[in-house]
């Protein structure tokens, strides 16, 4: 028996199937919610893949264990300290810890480096490395972590089984709350057109971001790995990509007060204009490779992944001229979240 769609849902699905001027009327809407609740102002979170040691063997993910043609690699704390520290020279007001979900960089030593960076810079710490223990998260909650980035991927229980065999949607959902009772600002989100899904999954998942009243939404388009066992399941909207823009618009209509970045993987889709078109069609964060370019190639979830050759100081310059070309301007402060400004401890 199939479950009767509420106003919601439908309201979601209709604004899904926009086309012609319809679609623009919708990308004008987003744009302009965007800016009303979020300013103009796009901010800049560098990211710093510390390692890509993963002990998980999610079906679609160029980094998961099972794949043995990846050449593994793990910073050291010494390292990514010195990487942050040149951030916020870059305009880039956040940093954005990322890993596979692995206990091989040990908490306490990640709670250290938390600490350094805190204690070091101006900048806001953002950790996303998977699923862990609610002591780990207050650990690094009391080390100075300021938000947690842990993608649902799909809001599809089922599906969320079959695409991830190391844990499930409620474990996962549990973690996020678990964080938010913390006091971190919580960022999560999902992938546009995984097999298996259908649209009704995609106005799920909007729905589900509005329901976990997120700080932070990022989304982004689902790209097939040659290295997995989904290398050769194509993109459900592989004939339709606008949809992963009509996404992202009905997602800031629905989430008017979340941060939405501009994730990598449209620049991927779109190559050199993925990013700006999100960031005119709802999103307001940019989050420049901030990963050492001898580590890049070795970090990819997905082929095709842009900016692997360039640095850090090309990205960071890549980004300020895209910002401008936009007419809009890099943050000014940390970029907290509007839903919970003021909880953060400086
Ligand atoms: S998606 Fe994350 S948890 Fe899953 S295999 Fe990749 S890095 Fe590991």
């Amino acid at each position: 028996m199939t479950t009767p769609r509420t106003a919601e849902t439908r309201e979601i699905l209709d604004l899904l199937s926009a086309r012609g001027k319809a679609l623009e009327e919708l990308y004008c809407r987003a744009d302009s919610v965007r800016q009303q609740h979020m300013g103009d102002e796009i901010f800049l979170r560098g990211i710093i893949e510390f390692s890509n040691l993963c002990s998980n063997d999610c079906l679609y993910c160029g980094i998961r264990v099972s794949n043995r043609d990846v050449r593994r690699y793990t910073m050291a704390a010494d390292e990514i300290v010195a990487h942050a520290r040149e951030l916020p020279a870059r305009g880039q007001t956040t940093v954005v810890l990322q890993a596979g979900e692995s206990p091989v960089f040990g908490d306490d030593e990640l709670g250290e480096v938390i600490r350094r960076i805190k204690r070091e810079t101006t900048l806001a710490v953002t950790v996303s490395v998977g699923n862990r223990p609610l002591p780990v998260y207050r650990y690094w909650r009391e080390c100075g972590m300021d938000r947690y980035l842990l993608r649902f991927e799909t809001s599809d229980p089922e599906l969320f089984r079959r695409l991830h065999p190391d844990c499930s949607l409620d474990e996962r959902v549990e973690c996020l709350r678990h964080l938010r009772a913390l006091g971190v600002q919580v960022g999560s989100g999902f992938m546009i057109g995984l097999p298996g899904e259908t649209v009704e999954t995609l106005a799920a998942n909007i729905l589900l971001c509005r329901n976990l009243d997120l700080d932070m939404i990022g989304i982004g388009p689902y790209i097939p790995h040659p290295g997995t066992p989904l290398g050769d399941a194509p993109n459900v909207y592989r004939d339709d990509p606008e949809m992963f823009f009509r996404a992202i618009a009905v997602l800031r209509l629905f989430n008017p007060d979340a941060h939405i970045p501009a994730t990598t993987a449209f620049d991927a889709v779109f190559p050199g204009s993925g990013r700006d078109l999100a960031l005119q069609r709802g999103a307001n964060v940019f989050m420049p490779n901030t990963t050492p370019v001898e580590f890049r190639r070795d970090y990819q979830l997905y082929p095709g992944k842009p900016c692997v050759d360039e640095d850090a100081s090309q990205c960071a310059t890549c980004v300020l001229h895209r910002i401008e070309a936009l007419g809009r301007k890099p943050g000014a402060g940390p970029g907290h979240s509007r839903k919970s400004a003021g909880k953060t401890p400086q």
